[in-house]
């Protein structure tokens, strides 16, 4: 089977190479020529469009930034509508609103190209160990057919509806796991501005009924002064940009999601933009004068 594969980033970077070391017949293509050298060096092809991708393959894999990125692939004019043949399978793997890959799925249908979303979750770690969660929409005919390629890159592949609802699996999981982390880094902030040492806040609230997946990290990120992406902070304001929208179409008021984008966008707005999610906690530990670390491991 041949894969193509779109978008070789902080997260496409080790899953595409996964599918490489798992024998796949692979050709990758990115904006950024130098991204995708490591891949090239073991064996991937190149593709200097996604339409040159579309014409070659039989399944197509993306993984992009935003929902633009992913309307742009799929319609641009050396996009994958210009090469689809009758029989393709495209699986966008990026956090995307279920309605854009909904639209995607129904312009693709008259060519007889399958479309599922099948966003992740695991982070750039998960990425890399080939643990990811996958969460799939789209027919189980299809997820079948392209199970054992998923399997390559993650762990647990659940399928969750029609296709867009594995976004909104992904949506539901970021709005809170977002949440969480400007929650942490107030509550933080707040506990070592009161004087509290924050090794021995982390040993309370991790083992007790504040413990979450985003506080587990902290001795490797915020105490190192860690703040590198992984995950940037403006692909997080992205995706609760995306859940306050869902919430929105569905009319569920989701007000905690909302003072949950204002904070990222204040981050953003003072230029933290490009650092890990984490980057709101270094926007406030700068706002009042703290700053949360730890020597120990
Ligand atoms: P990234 O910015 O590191 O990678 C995106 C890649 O897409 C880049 O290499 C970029 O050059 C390329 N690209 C952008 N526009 C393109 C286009 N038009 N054509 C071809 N290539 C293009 O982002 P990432 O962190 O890898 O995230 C990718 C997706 O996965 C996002 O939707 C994100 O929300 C989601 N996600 C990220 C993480 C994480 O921890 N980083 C975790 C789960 C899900």
């Amino acid at each position: 089977m041949k894969v193509g594969f779109i978008g070789i980033g902080q997260m496409g970077g080790p899953m595409s190479r996964h599918l490489l070391e798992a024998g796949y017949d692979l050709t990758v293509h990115d904006l950024r020529r130098d991204a995708v050298k490591h891949l090239l060096d073991k064996g991937a092809k190149w593709a200097d469009a996604p339409k040159a991708i579309a014409e070659t393959c039989d399944v197509v894999i993306s993984c992009l930034p935003t929902p633009i990125q992913v309307q742009e692939v799929v319609y641009g004019a050396r996009g994958l509508m210009a090469g689809w043949k009758t029989g393709d399978i495209y699986v966008d793997m990026s956090t995307n609103s279920p309605t854009v890959i909904r639209q995607v799925a129904i312009d693709a249908k008259p060519m007889g190209v399958a479309v599922l979303d099948a966003p992740v979750t695991g982070g750039t770690r998960g990425a890399r160990e080939g643990t990811l969660s996958i969460m799939v929409g789209g027919d189980k005919i299809f997820l079948e057919k392209i199970r054992e390629i998923l399997q390559a890159m993650g762990k647990k592949i659940f399928h969750v509806g029609d296709v867009g609802c594995g976004n909104v699996a992904k949506l539901v999981n970021n709005l809170i796991s977002l949440t969480n982390n400007i929650i942490n880094a107030q509550a933080f902030v707040l506990g070592v501005k009161a004087g509290i040492d924050p090794q021995i806040l982390w040993e309370i609230t991790t083992s007790g009924t504040a413990n979450n997946w985003n506080l587990q990290q902290y001795p490797q990120t915020v105490f190192q002064g860690n703040f590198e992406p992984g995950f940037r902070l403006s692909l997080g304001f992205k995706d609760i940009g995306l859940a306050i929208q869902l919430g929105r179409e569905y009319g569920v008021p989701l007000s905690v999601g909302a003072a949950t984008e204002q904070s990222l966008l204040e981050a953003k707005a003072a230029g933290f933009e490009d650092k890990s999610v984490d980057g709101f906690m270094l926007y406030l530990e700068k706002l009042v004068g703290v700053e949360v670390r730890s020597a120990k491991k």
